[in-house]
């Protein structure tokens, strides 16, 4: 067995067995971002479904790779990089298997993606991102303001499916071992529940990824984003 293949599945055994604990289901995303097409090929004949990627241009290259068309028929892509809207039309008319954008961050952006999804006559599951921290580099809705984007997208956007949250814990979290960005991100998720009344466990939670993935399930994550410590350090 390969190094890769032997990290991740004793990172795919690990989660499911801190979400057994929790008793929810947590959605493993491969981040792949930088990393090959054959070693993507190679977790998805371990098993692996769902993995993310950043850039724009390199998810439709992989996503259309040859090899991947044939060799990884039901994959499933999930974006979790910052979305320019100058990048909208290409990402829902070029990227193949695209299952998710996790990183809606703003009325423009949705309404935007609604619009070309519209034109195509079909859906896309999307999870707000929310800036659970005060690192100025960091994109995302603030916490007082994402009701207002999730209430547009309920009433105004019916090509877009909402399926939760989704942050990335600051760094200062992780050097602290602290939880406060992920209890942001589940107060959000109460806050939204009391306004909405969608049921609890059909919001998704989207945190955690190398660094403080095994802090984030138990504080009650259901997706984490993995890279790094599955394929290695990125160069
Ligand atoms: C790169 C990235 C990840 C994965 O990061 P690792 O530390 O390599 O696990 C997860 N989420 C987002 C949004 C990322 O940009």
């Amino acid at each position: 067995m390969s190094e890769l293949v032997e990290r991740y599945q004793k990172i795919r055994d690990e989660v499911n067995n801190l979400s057994k604990e929790n008793g929810r289901n947590v959605c493993l995303i491969a981040v792949s971002k930088t990393k090959s097409i054959e070693s993507i090929v190679e977790l998805y004949q371990s098993g692996q479904r769902d993995f993310g990627e950043n850039y724009v241009n390199e998810l439709e290259k992989k996503s259309t790779d040859s090899l991947i068309k044939s060799q990884c028929p039901e994959i499933r892509w999930h974006f979790i990089g910052h979305l320019q809207s100058n990048k909208v039309s290409r990402i829902l008319s070029r990227v193949e298997n695209l299952q998710s954008i996790q990183t809606i961050d703003s009325i423009e952006l949705a309404q935007q993606l609604n619009k070309h999804l519209q034109q195509q006559s079909r859906k896309l599951q999307i999870l707000l991102q929310i800036k659970t921290s005060n690192e100025e580099q960091k994109s995302g809705l603030s916490p007082e303001n994402f009701l207002h984007v999730f209430n547009e997208i309920n009433s105004n956007c019916q090509q877009l499916i909402f399926r939760g949250l989704m942050t990335i814990g600051s760094m200062d979290n992780v050097n602290n071992d602290d939880d406060s960005d992920f209890r942001v991100l589940i107060r959000c998720r109460d806050d939204l529940i009391e306004k909405s009344e969608i049921p609890i466990d059909q919001i998704e939670l989207s945190m955690g990824m190398s660094n403080d993935y095994q802090r984030a399930i138990r504080a009650g994550s259901t997706i984490v984003r993995i890279g790094s410590s599955i394929f290695g350090s990125r160069a």
